[in-house]
């Protein structure tokens, strides 16, 4: 499995959170559109527009109420008229209001038949107002005087408890409102912190997998890939500088006879030994790697030829020195080493490599446990 084979899951996981926040949003969404019209309505508007005749009304009462003491009260009687002069007014902003809000005309067409009704008395009452102004008894003024008023008490009394109840059904719609959007944002973090999460372990793995991909499982060093990751940088850097570039290719000598006598895992543990000596005596800057097999590379940034003949002599010399403890084996364990360093004429890494792998051959048939330096010139034989 690979970071390619992950990137899918991503784009999954990334459509089913966005398809999930969709569906939420348009939940939602839904859900405002049918509790628009309640939310939409100016209540409060109408909620004045029916407290102000209301309270219209009780003043009618009192009006009325005085009459029957003081009946020729011309100041009195100035008020009263003013009062009904009012009353339509309180009327027509009422109907206007409730045409605002999204009752049906049944909620509220048997309040409106009785201001109606109000309206239509009117006439009559000021015609009695005018006669008790002139002298007249006011039993007639206050009977109609009270009729008129029960009617527009009751009516904008009937109109309350709507506008009440109203109110009430308006209150638990905000609330599941309120609930419902904080269920969502609830769930969007949710599926934030999933998709984090996921992505997060997705990153890890990745980034396991591609170290996994890269290094030898058996010595920790890098692999083949890990190396020709480096070596198209490495090899154009020099090229284009001119500094140096060396590459050493080492392969453990008769290891094939350590398996046959000591057996595989013997073999493994050499090759881990030696993966160690090798990484001990190279720079943080160097490459190492086990190219397959008991043959492994150190790849040399800014290092001449002279600088990495030294290195590679002092690894040489490094795995020659351990004891047959050390490697587990009871036998010496030596290797050979072929070096090449970049020169002009190398068109590509892989000629480099060609060179390097030309004097490792040398090392090997000039009798092992030695170095050789890029093809023709072998470093004399070790002492044996
Ligand atoms: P030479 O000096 O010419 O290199 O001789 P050699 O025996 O080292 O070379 P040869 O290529 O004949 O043998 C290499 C051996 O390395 C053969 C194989 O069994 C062994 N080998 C390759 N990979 C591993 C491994 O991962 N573990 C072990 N234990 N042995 C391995
Ligand atoms: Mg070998
Ligand atoms: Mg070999």
């Amino acid at each position: 499995m690979n970071w390619r084979s992950n990137r899918p899951l991503g784009w999954q996981l990334g459509l089913g959170f966005t398809l999930l926040a969709g569906i939420c949003a348009i939940a939602t969404g839904v859900y405002l559109y049918q509790v628009r019209e309640h939310l939409g309505s100016n209540y409060t508007a109408v909620v004045a527009d029916v407290i102000r005749p209301q309270l219209h009304t009780v003043l009618l009462r009192s009006a009325l109420e005085e009459f029957r003491e003081h009946p020729q009260d011309s100041e009195l009687i100035e008020r009263f008229d003013n009062l009904l002069w009012r009353i339509p007014q309180h009327i027509e902003g009422v109907q206007f209001g409730l045409s605002k809000t999204s009752f049906t005309a049944a909620d509220y067409e048997a309040s409106l038949h009785r201001l109606e009704r109000v309206r239509d008395k009117l006439p009559g009452l000021r015609q009695a107002l005018g006669e008790t102004a002139a002298g007249a008894p006011p039993d007639d003024l206050i009977q109609q005087g009270f009729a008129i008023e029960n009617e527009m008490a009751q009516a904008y009394s009937r109109l309350s408890h709507l506008l009440h109840a109203e109110a009430a059904k308006q209150r638990i719609v905000m609330e599941r409102l309120a609930f419902g959007i904080a269920l969502l944002i609830l769930v969007i973090l949710l599926l934030v912190g999933c998709l984090m999460l996921v992505l997060v372990r997705l990153h890890h793995q990745h980034k396991k997998v591609l170290r996994l991909s890269l290094m030898d499982e058996l010595t920790g060093l890098g692999n083949r890939r890990y190396m020709f990751n480096f070596t198209e940088l490495l090899f154009e850097q020099s090229q284009r500088s001119g500094h140096p570039l060396s590459m050493a290719l080492l392969d453990l000598d008769h290891f094939k006879r350590v398996n046959d006598d000591f057996g595989h895992p013997a073999g493994d543990q050499v090759l881990t030994v030696v993966a160690g000596a090798l990484l001990s005596e190279v720079r943080k800057a160097d490459v190492v790697a086990r190219l397959g097999g008991e043959e492994f590379c150190v790849l040399m940034p800014e290092t001449d030829t002279e600088s990495a003949r030294e290195v590679i002599e002092r690894i040489r010399q490094r795995v020659e020195s351990l004891s047959p403890q050390e490697f587990g084996v009871p036998v010496a364990v030596t290797v050979s080493l072929g070096l090449a360093t970049v020169t002009r004429d190398d068109a590509s890494f892989d000629h480099l490599y060609f060179r390097a792998d030309q004097a490792l051959y040398q090392a090997k048939i000039k009798g092992r446990n030695r170095v050789a330096v890029d093809g023709p010139m072998v470093q004399a034989p070790a002492t044996p």
